[in-house]
């Protein structure tokens, strides 16, 4: 009797979500659900014109991180910190989350304390509770946590609302998650080849390490942008990277887009760890993903109320879909963009990394010309 054995690699993050849905189509669906799988959190009907939104993450050590890199109280902060980014995705604040650990055999109490000291700071900065769980052992430090928040029905930001004419903007920098992963990696290998004489030096890479380590959902920005009176068109966090992000908007809102280059923001510390490494700082800008900034569209009418907002940017222009995703910088003209990003299943995870280990990088075929 043989059996047919397909990897999960094969699918890709796209085939894998598509075939999911294929599995569930049959379960009926409550009509107050709003928004199920494909955006960043779940939308469903609460009562009183409000909408609850809610979204998993997971993170997995060998997976997501490697436990020799990151202090317990920056990966508890984590943790709590890239659930949040998805909810404010959402243009919704968190509200509650619960927290599932699975914990191996060789995790002391110090380390759990900080784990949950790290929840704690993330869950008071962001407003939100931590109202239940459950625990296990695990093989690996393994950390499950869904927040719940809540956003009026007139507010919520679906990546699906693009349209032509709009302007897609970004919040603050990108890439220095990414420049971090690099430090972090050739620190470990330095100290792997040196042995106990070596003394990492990391204070000249403060800001990307934390970048990396401890990042911050961009709670301020949902804020700000409401009080600039700009309701976003579209919206998605940067997660996996800037280029690959942009194609989930574009797919889910049937548009294409052309993003600037010069006009996408980094830190001068992520260009000296790309200068570094001998690295294109567009590639890291581009294709480097966990910065959990946001990406979001808005009408050409809000584009002077965003210029008066700090810590956003205008780098782009949405497009008919036919032109697909573009990249455009004076030296080379427009080029189609990969997204080129980490695909989830898609290839070995590195440890402590969502993007390849070796870098990102530009396709070359597909950056030979314009292919719209
Ligand atoms: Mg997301």
């Amino acid at each position: 009797m043989s059996q047919s054995f397909t990897p999960i690699a094969s699918l890709g993050e796209f085939g894998l979500i598509d075939r999911m849905n294929e599995r569930l189509a049959d379960v009926p669906r409550s009509e107050n659900l709003i928004e199920g799988i494909g955006d960043d959190a779940a939308v469903y009907r609460a009562g009183d014109g409000m909408l609850h939104v809610v979204t998993t993450d997971v993170l997995i050590e060998g997976v997501h991180f490697d436990r020799t890199f990151i202090p317990t109280s920056f990966l508890g902060w984590k943790a709590i910190a890239v659930n949040v980014s998805d909810v404010v995705a959402m243009n919704a604040r968190p509200l509650y989350a619960t927290v599932s650990a699975g914990l191996p055999r060789n995790f002391s109490i110090e380390m759990m304390d900080g784990l949950y000291d790290g929840m704690a700071e993330a869950c008071k900065a962001y407003g939100l509770e931590l109202v239940g769980g459950d625990t296990s052992t695990a093989h690996a430090l393994y950390l499950s946590i869904t927040v719940i928040g809540e956003v009026a029905e007139e507010d919520v930001v679906f990546r699906r609302g693009a349209s032509v004419g709009d302007y897609l903007c970004m919040s603050g920098d990108v890439g220095g998650a990414f420049a971090g992963l690099k430090v972090l990696l050739d620190q470990r290998e330095q100290l792997e080849n040196m042995g106990e004489s070596y003394e990492p030096d990391l204070d000249a890479f403060q800001y990307v390490i934390q970048r990396q380590l401890r990042p911050n959902a961009r709670l301020d920005i949902i804020n700000a942008l409401r009080d600039a009176g700009v309701r976003p068109t579209s919206m998605i966090d940067i997660s996996d990277g800037l280029a690959s992000e942009v194609h989930h908007i574009g797919r889910r809102s049937d548009v294409g887009a052309t993003v600037r280059i010069p006009a996408v923001p980094f830190d001068p510390e992520t260009r000296a760890v790309a200068d570094q490494f001998l690295d294109e700082i567009d590639a890291y800008a581009l294709f480097g993903g966990e910065d959990y900034e946001l990406l979001f569209t808005v009408r050409e009418e809000d584009v002077p109320k965003i210029d008066e907002t700090e810590g956003v940017s205008v780098i782009g222009t949405i497009e008919e879909a036919k032109k697909g995703v573009r990249a455009y910088s004076p030296e080379t003209g427009l080029m189609p963009l990969h997204p080129a990003g980490y695909e989830h299943f898609g290839e070995a995870p590195q440890p402590g990394a969502h993007a390849s280990q070796d870098g990102p990088g530009f396709d070359e075929t597909d950056f030979s010309g314009d292919g719209a």
